[in-house]
């Protein structure tokens, strides 16, 4: 679980009266850690690289250090970019459920999917005063001429790392270089690559790297494994795993429960696997359409759904708070997205477990060797010998 400090409650960090009631109304009332150290030195107009773990409320730490920027008489201040269109439309609310104080604050999502001109319409006919948005379409939208930046004196790069992925850095560059010269840049992310620190040089000047604890692993999420015999029929190798994981879904008791495929096909197999044994559950993936994809995670936030199974388009950032087991069906592929990915259970402080289904011989050798590539130790242990588990 994260500390928090006991003694420090977010009225003694000297915010506008309109933030502090915002964080009253939405339960916030003892800062994270990195809450704590984060916005002070924002709201003193540093560019911030944050660094934490999943579930510590980074959201909120770039929220408040906008909040309490913006000028509402002004237009459009601040930017914030998120990799897929479930961050980005997260991201909104949580905007205006902290800035509900404001009077007249407007933020917006804009995302691809949906038709453009709707997203053009919300930036003709309200004031924004701040945006939040997939690279894709915001990239489209400022090149189109639809959105005024001169005013803009902040900019968010949420899920920094994914952000400075090859597939999203264009886009990136293109709407960094379309932003006033002046102007403070945050980075969030859980973990940050080799390479995206290389590339965010290009983006920051004399950040403030934030990361009030360096310990990588999320404690409140017990991590375990359990084995299946290899088959070289893909068809049979999927089945003894589904085998698996009903019985893991069937003895631990959960409140939600998410499970992450490497493939779509993979995810609407599992899916439609789960629908013909009478488990409630719900897919998402890319390829789906874009109101489809937010229908599902909402099921699942709002609780109405107990089951999702996804592909690594919910790995990341995704904050469902009753989430308190992770089954990868498969193992991912690299070690960050292992971390994202179990740290959608134990979402701020709550307690979760994260299993790996892995079949004997390589998907075994291969997961080992992710797990030591990382300079932090990990605890795993087998699911089914372990008692302790609930
Ligand atoms: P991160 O982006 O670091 O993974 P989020 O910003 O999504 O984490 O926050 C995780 C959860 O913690 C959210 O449900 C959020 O509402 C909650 N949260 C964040 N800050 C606080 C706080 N100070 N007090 C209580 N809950 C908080
Ligand atoms: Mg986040």
């Amino acid at each position: 679980d994260i500390q928090i400090s006991q003694n420090v409650t977010f009225e003694t960090m000297l915010f506008s009266l309109n933030t502090l009631e915002g964080l009253k109304k939405s339960g916030f009332v003892r800062p994270s850690p990195i809450q704590l150290h984060g916005i002070p030195l924002g709201k003193c107009g540093f560019d911030l690289l944050l660094e934490a773990k999943s579930g510590t409320g980074k959201t909120a730490v770039f929220t408040v250090i906008a909040l309490e920027k913006i000028d509402l008489d002004k237009g459009l201040q601040a930017v914030i970019l998120a990799p897929t269109r479930e961050i980005a439309s997260q991201i909104c609310d949580v905007f205006r459920q902290i800035g509900c104080q404001f009077k007249g604050l407007c933020v917006e999502v804009v995302m691809g999917g949906l038709p453009v001109q709707e997203d053009i319409d919300k930036l003709r006919k309200n004031k924004v005063h701040i945006v939040v948005g997939s690279p894709g379409r915001l990239k489209h939208l400022i090149s189109d001429n639809h959105m005024d930046l001169s005013a803009v004196r902040l900019v968010v790069f949420d899920e920094a790392d994914k952000l400075m992925e090859k597939s999203f850095l264009p886009d990136v560059k293109y709407i960094h270089l379309a932003l006033p010269k002046e102007k403070q840049v945050i980075m969030s992310s859980a973990t940050y690559s080799e390479t995206c620190k290389e590339f965010i040089k290009e983006f920051v000047h004399d950040a403030q790297h934030i990361c009030p604890n360096s310990d990588c692993v999320l404690l409140g999420v017990a991590q375990k494994v359990t084995y299946v015999k290899f088959n070289s029929n893909s068809i049979t190798q999927t089945k003894n795993k589904f085998k698996e994981m009903l019985k893991i879904i069937s003895t631990k008791q959960f409140k939600q429960c998410l499970i992450f495929c490497n493939y779509r096909a993979r995810v609407r197999e599992v899916y439609k696997m789960l629908i013909k044994e009478k488990w409630p559950a719900e897919q998402l993936y890319g390829a789906q359409d874009q109101v489809d994809r937010l229908d599902s995670l909402k099921t699942l936030q709002e609780y109405k759904c107990r089951i999702l199974i996804s592909t690594d388009l919910a790995a990341r950032g995704i904050d469902a708070s009753y989430v308190d087991l992770v089954i990868n069906f498969e193992p991912p592929f690299e070690w960050q997205t292992y971390l994202h990915r179990i740290g959608r259970a134990g979402r701020f402080g709550s307690y979760g477990m994260a299993i790996t289904i892995l079949s004997e011989g390589v998907e075994q050798k291969k997961f080992m060797n992710l797990l030591s590539s990382v300079n932090f130790s990990f605890n795993v242990t087998s699911f089914w010998t372990d008692t302790e588990s609930n």
